[in-house]
């Protein structure tokens, strides 16, 4: 988007705080394309096709992947970001990086990896996705990590610890000071929530483990479910499915913009910097849509996320990261090299840390095989 597209209170090049490391500015690009750019060359990102959202890499092909995951949070934000006269490519930048710091195996993989971590300061996935871009990719000549803009790394660490905030200088302020991110991150926050209650209504179905009588008992699914069949009385299964997702993005994504474009007028930001001091988050849905966005997610986590059948994968996921930990701590010399020198000349704690990168940095069917191989 060009500089005249963007409202006085997007984020914007010339009020930018810069990156970590200073750099000739690109030719033919801007600074936020230029992130957005170093994260999809990054290792981490095409590790993300390997990596679970809900269900194992090798339960099905269908199924989301964080990498799709990914590009679907992208798809909606920049929507929103676009209507909203946001900052599109830090939109997609912050989108695409969101989930780069995640554990094979989703969630189990990353609260087994942070008890796992108990003693040596926890883990935090989006502290890690920062640690990614911050100093686990080493690609550049010039500098560690991908060296991104204040504003993408500011989006990329969506929630941190106190604790963690105050090891973190500029980046961690914000969650001491209690301040919001600016509204390029705030879009990419609820657009992820977006991606995945929509997007794990369609794998549940798909998968047999959520039913569209029960699905039915959501008022953001029944309302588009009974205009689907009003005006498509004859319309097959599969298709009714995407057609009730899809009227029911629209509708929260609408919402979404109008409610926030409402917020905006109201408020009249006229800097970034008048959003990230304002007291409350300016990106919201109004109330109906957010309760019934709220509605939809607690019914996932019931009804999918702690399925007996999705548990029992977890459970076994959450296992084999623990064995992964433990053996690489107890014999450092199992990872390679660049990994285990790092380890061996540490401390315990700073060890244990060396370990948690590498064991994080692991695509589902490599953990699989590394279990397989030191098990
Ligand atoms: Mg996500």
């Amino acid at each position: 988007m060009s500089a005249p597209d963007l409202a006085i209170f997007a984020a914007r090049q010339s009020s930018s705080r810069g990156r970590r490391f200073k750099e000739v500015p690109p030719a033919y690009r801007g600074e936020y394309q230029r992130d957005r750019d170093r994260i999809v060359h990054s290792t981490a990102f095409r590790r993300l096709v390997y990596k679970t959202q809900v269900f194992v890499n090798h339960e099905g092909d269908l199924y989301r992947t964080r990498l799709t995951h990914s590009l679907e949070v992208s798809q909606i934000a920049r929507t929103v970001a676009v209507a909203l006269g946001l900052n599109e490519p830090l939109v997609e930048a912050i989108s695409l990086a969101h989930d780069l710091g995640h554990t094979p195996f989703g969630h189990a993989g990353q609260d087994s990896l942070n008890d796992c971590m108990r003693d040596f300061g926890g883990f935090e996935h989006n502290l890690q996705s920062l640690r990614v871009v911050d100093q686990l990719e080493a690609k550049y000549a010039n500098f560690p990590g991908l060296n991104l803009t204040f504003e993408t790394r500011e989006g990329i660490l969506k929630h941190c610890s106190v604790r963690n905030a105050k090891t973190l200088g500029d980046i961690g302020k914000r969650f001491l000071e209690r301040r919001q991110p600016g509204l390029e991150a705030q879009v990419v926050n609820i657009a992820d929530a977006i991606a995945y209650n929509n997007h794990d209504v369609d794998d549940g179905i798909r998968a047999g483990l959520l039913t569209v009588e029960k699905l039915r008992e959501q008022a953001l699914f029944n309302t588009q479910y009974v205009e689907v069949r009003r005006l498509h009385p004859e319309i097959e299964d599969r298709r009714m499915v995407y057609e009730i997702i899809r009227r029911m993005i629209n509708r929260v994504v609408t919402d979404l913009i109008d409610t926030t474009q409402a917020t905006i007028d109201r408020l009249m930001p006229k800097s970034i910097d008048d959003v990230r001091s304002h007291d409350a988050l300016m990106v919201s849905f109004g109330e109906v849509v957010q309760k019934e966005h709220l509605a939809l997610k607690a019914f996932l986590m019931k009804n999918l996320y702690r399925h007996p059948q999705v548990r029992q994968m977890t459970n076994n996921a959450g296992k084999m990261v623990a064995v992964l930990f433990q053996k690489y701590m107890a014999d450092p010399g199992e990872m390679p090299a660049e990994f285990a020198t790092l380890a061996l000349q540490n401390d315990e704690m700073a060890k244990a840390r060396v370990v948690a990168d590498y064991v994080a940095g692991m695509t589902d069917r490599y953990a699989i095989a590394e279990h397989d191989r030191l098990g």
